[in-house]
């Protein structure tokens, strides 16, 4: 068959590869001057670091099949992210860890004294958290809860914490123990060349041809037996409804001669910051040797028109507009809208590459038995 994939990130790229091996023609395309999408990482001219370009990306996952897949494309060199937090002028360990406690406290406890000690500290007059904050409170009391998530969080959903689900902290965010490995997942790692060359290595089939620099038009798909948008979804009907609501962010770079924080990511509690964190890349490449360093400042607003959409928002407003919006895809034939815009949702780079492998694999059955393709292989609600 003749498949047209939108968008020329992981999950085109892994869907487009699936069917190519499968004896499908795929043309993929991507209005961007270049394939990845928002993992796109390239050399920065000036230090020769290798870039982020949309913001930091770390692989982790505990999905073995995931991780033996993208080590077909592509060299991993361990890596763990452990991210420090300036607030209220000291820096400490995150996520919040024994560490963290004691030095914020000025205590030397261990850790069944840490928890007992956290335990006196949060509000049990809370007992049904509707709020982000009152779930914060209820975990972790006042003094935590001001100097690591609420500045935080306020500048990064751009609202007060009071104004945030409860589920949107869902577990307790402290340790108690002196594991400052941001993530949990067994498998971890940065591919060596960046994750451009991991996803060209991904796209290197003769049956798939990309086409760059190329926005989708509907002429496009009568051309194909079946689509893959990967694009917003809002945006493939033209956003006859109204915009899906995201944040963005706008990286203010700079560059420093030397180390510049002497870690990857520097988060910033305190309100008065403008900036959410400050991520120095060469750090995210540590077998890597440069002099000069490039650093971003990231700050986070909701998202307007022309900026590129991050963070779906998906509160009550939202999920309704999206109710509509799947109802509308729902009457489609052959378009299957897939990843993170596709579906608003996000989804961590794991998530997406397993979820465009189980969708090509949906694809597959159904084309031999003859049935519909689905028109979300995962539901966006
Ligand atoms: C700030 C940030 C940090 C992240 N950090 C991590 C991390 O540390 N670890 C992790 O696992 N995940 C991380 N992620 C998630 C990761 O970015 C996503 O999993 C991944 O980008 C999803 O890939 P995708 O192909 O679905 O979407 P995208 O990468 O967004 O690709 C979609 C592509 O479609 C193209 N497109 C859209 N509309 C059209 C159109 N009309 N015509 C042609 N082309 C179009 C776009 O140009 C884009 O290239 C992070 C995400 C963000 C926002």
């Amino acid at each position: 068959m003749k498949i047209l994939l939108v968008g020329a990130g992981l999950s085109g790229a892994v869907i487009g590869r699936q069917l190519a091996e499968a004896g499908h023609d795929c043309r993929i395309i991507d209005s961007r001057s270049h394939i990845g999408g928002n993992c796109h990482t390239e050399r920065d001219s000036e230090t020769g670091v290798m870039l982020h370009v949309y913001g930091p990306h770390i692989f982790h996952t505990d999905d073995e099949g995931v991780w033996n897949y993208v080590n077909r494309f592509a060299e991993f060199m361990p890596f763990q992210n452990r991210v420090k937090t300036t607030s209220q002028d000291a820096v400490y360990s995150l996520p919040v860890n024994l560490h963290t406690i004691n030095q914020f406290f000025g205590k030397t406890l261990r850790p069944d004294e840490a928890r007992a000690f956290i335990e006196s500290k949060a509000d049990s007059s809370i007992t049904d958290p509707q709020t982000f904050e009152e779930q914060a409170l209820r975990f972790v009391g006042r003094e935590l809860y001001e100097a690591f998530f609420k500045g935080y969080t306020e500048k990064q959903w751009g609202c007060s914490p009071q104004d945030l689900p409860a589920s949107i902290l869902k577990r307790l965010p402290v340790r108690f123990n002196y594991d400052d490995n941001y993530f949990f997942h067994r498998f971890q790692g940065m591919p060596r060349e960046g994750y451009t060359a991991l996803i060209a290595g991904i796209l290197d089939h003769p049956r798939i041809t990309v086409e760059l620099e190329t926005t989708f038009t509907p002429a496009m798909a009568e051309e194909a037996d079946h689509v893959f948008w990967s694009g917003p979804l809002d945006g493939y009907f033209d956003y006859s409804l109204g915009r899906l609501g995201y944040r963005t962010l706008d990286f203010e770079r700079f560059t420093y001669q030397g180390d510049y924080q002497g870690c990857a990511v520097m988060n910033y509690g305190d309100r008065e910051v403008p900036w959410t964190r400050i991520t120095e890349h060469k750090h995210f490449s540590p077998w890597e040797s440069h002099e000069g360093s490039t650093c971003y400042r990231e700050y986070s607003r909701a998202a307007e028109p022309e900026d590129i959409p991050y963070y779906p928002i998906r509160l009550v407003e939202e999920k309704s507009l999206l109710e509509e919006y799947v109802r509308l895809a729902e009457a489609q034939k052959s378009v299957t809208f897939v990843g993170r815009l596709g579906t608003y949702r996000y989804l961590d780079m794991d998530v997406t590459i397993r979820e465009a492998l189980d969708t090509a694999e949906t694809f597959l059955t159904s084309a031999q038995t003859g049935q519909q393709m689905p028109t979300f292989a995962k539901s966006p609600l």
